[in-house]
């Protein structure tokens, strides 16, 4: 098989980080997680690490071109050789235009871009039952992982608070920023033809296999073109 680049979409609270990680083991492949990455390109002190650092000490947003070359640096390294997988860039359309154009210099255009879709009220459900531990950050969920007694962590009895993150007006936010500046990319992908779509309301490991069957399809896909 050739490479698989991929690329993970969803909203907040969709579960692609938990696939990201666990397609990183299945297929031996190197997962960039945006922040991740830059953050490591800043601690290795690289000449675009120290780029990114003067934006992020100023408070700044890091350009996109700062992010996208922080990214090929990493692609054109020995590890991404059979592929990647890349979540949480791009997040809007021109960024994937200039990811494209960019990948297209190295002859080496994105495979899929995986959709993974949750509706909003899974999300808010999702997120906004989670409950946090005031003194350690053990985090539990009203619904899916309640502690034994109602507003008290099970491990060290300190009190569960909802972070701010977790709170509906926020979650509200961060949904309405996926919906404008990312949802549009998935319009992007589809017109290229590779949109792969994934249910993601069902549990991680449904999910995960849905991701594996649909890269099967794939493989064999490629198998009968040659
Ligand atoms: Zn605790």
């Amino acid at each position: 098989m050739s490479e698989l680049n991929l690329i993970l979409l969803g909203p907040p609270g969709s579960g692609k980080g938990t696939q990201g990680e666990s397609l990183q083991e299945d297929l031996r492949l190197p997962y960039y997680a945006t922040g991740d990455i830059l953050r490591a390109a800043v601690k290795e002190g690289t000449e675009l690490g120290r780029k990114a650092k003067e934006y992020m000490d100023a408070g700044d947003l890091v350009p996109d071109e700062v992010i996208i070359a922080v990214i090929i640096e990493r692609i054109e390294g020995e590890e991404a050789s059979d592929g990647f997988i890349l979540d949480g860039f791009p997040r809007t359309v021109p960024q994937a235009e200039a990811l494209d154009e960019e990948m297209a210099k190295l002859d080496r255009p994105i495979t899929a871009a995986i959709l993974i879709d949750v509706s909003d009220e899974e999300v808010v459900r999702r997120l906004g039952g989670r409950r946090t531990c005031e003194a350690e950050g053990h985090v539990f969920h009203v619904e899916f992982n309640p502690p034994e007694k109602e507003g008290v962590c099970d491990v060290d009895g300190s009190k569960l608070i909802v972070r701010d993150d977790d709170k509906p007006e926020v979650i509200r936010k961060r949904l309405e920023t996926y919906h404008s500046k990312t949802e549009p990319l998935v319009d992007h992908y589809e017109r290229r033809g590779i949109l792969q779509h994934v249910d993601g309301t069902e549990s991680p490991a449904e999910v995960g296999e849905r991701v594996r069957g649909m890269l099967a399809t794939l493989r064999r896909e490629e198998e009968m073109e040659i």
